[in-house]
């Protein structure tokens, strides 16, 4: 597939003007709508009155006049394998109740839902398979929850990128990643999901876009993770631009900040939970086992995501070809278009 470049507009986001936009119970502005890329949108169910979808599919209302539980909507397609997806729901009603969450789930984890319809519940992630991030601030998966990100509400746009190369799911709110979320959902026929049991919560996809795995692209990953590298690379003039309008839901993912003791104790909580759940598997004949690894794989990930140097044996076979890369030849990469090792970009 071609790559696409998108407008990139710096003000998406929603400001007090808005408000004079939020009619009927529903934000009707504009911030955010500058992608403009839908390769897919939700799916229609004639007999279904839990939701509501506009005449073009991209706003979902659910539970339109009185709420009795938990509905649900689907994506009208799967994702391909080795593709990466990135797509973005804007929340154009105020969210309140049990939850509203967005994720993404199997044709199974989708039929279940008739279980659901009578109760309140937070529906993505009750079962292994569905997976969701809640309006509370909770990633669930499983039956298990926990605390992931900030909550989200009328006017945030949550964005959802899954890399199907490497099967890994990372949330994003206002265009700021928000970590990997989950992991091991390579080789699963995954949909796009999306739950509520607010009567009148409104939502619309705002973009849908896809992207086939290049050279450029893990390249541009490698430079946003190394602070040395993305600062050299944000001093080339424009180049920032050109990429930021091809990628303009990669962003840098530097962190400078020591973590706390309390995200320490976060993250031990967290795998903690991880082995709980492999051992639940386990019991379950649900192993999910990675052929050259002996770990069960992990359904969660760590909110800090590891940099590239000390994540060698997570990487995908290409990006860690792309550690022996000299620094500067990646950067010569994404200005020029050659990956060359033999000379340095500071050699006259
Ligand atoms: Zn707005």
């Amino acid at each position: 597939m071609a790559i696409r470049t998108v407008p990139y507009n710096e003000s998406i986001h929603c400001s007090e003007k808005c408000l004079s936009k939020f009619l009927n119970g529903k934000l009707e502005c504009d911030c955010g709508n500058d992608i403009r890329i839908y390769e897919w949108f939700w799916e229609k169910d004639e007999g279904e009155t839990n939701f509501q979808l506009d005449p073009k599919n991209f706003i979902v209302t659910f539970h339109p006049v009185y709420s009795s539980g938990t509905s649900v909507v689907r994506g009208n397609k799967p994702f391909q394998q080795n593709m990466h997806y990135y797509w973005e729901m804007k929340m154009i009603s105020k969210l309140y109740g049990t939850d509203v969450m967005i994720g993404i789930g199997t044709k199974e984890g989708f039929q279940n839902f008739t279980n659901y319809r009578f109760r309140f519940c937070s529906m993505l992630g009750l079962d292994n398979q569905t997976w969701g991030y809640s309006y509370h601030g909770k990633i669930q998966h499983d039956k298990l929850t926990r605390i992931y990100g900030e909550g989200f509400g009328l006017s945030s746009k949550v964005g959802v990128h899954l890399d199907m190369c490497t099967g890994k799911l990372e949330y994003y709110l206002n265009r700021k990643p928000l970590g990997v979320a989950f992991s091991g959902l390579k080789k699963k026929e995954l949909y796009p999901m999306a739950c509520a049991t607010a009567a009148q919560s409104s939502m619309k996809l705002i973009c849908a876009v896809s992207q086939e795995q290049t050279l450029q692209m893990l390249c541009l990953q490698c430079v946003h993770q190394n602070s040395y590298l993305y600062e050299k690379y944000s001093s080339i003039p424009g180049l920032c631009k050109i990429y930021r309008q091809k990628y303009f839901w990669m962003t840098p993912k530097i962190s400078t900040s020591i973590p706390t003791k309390e995200q320490e104790e976060e993250e031990l909580y967290f795998l903690a939970l991880n082995n709980n759940s492999a051992k639940r598997k386990q019991e379950a004949n649900y192993l999910v086992t990675p052929k050259s690894n002996k770990k069960s794989s992990t359904e969660f990930c760590s909110s800090r995501e590891p940099n590239l140097s000390s994540n060698s044996n997570r990487a995908s076979p290409l990006r860690m070809d792309l550690q022996h890369v000299p620094n500067d030849s990646l950067l010569r990469f994404l200005s020029q278009g050659t990956l060359d090792h033999s000379d340095d970009l500071d050699s006259p």
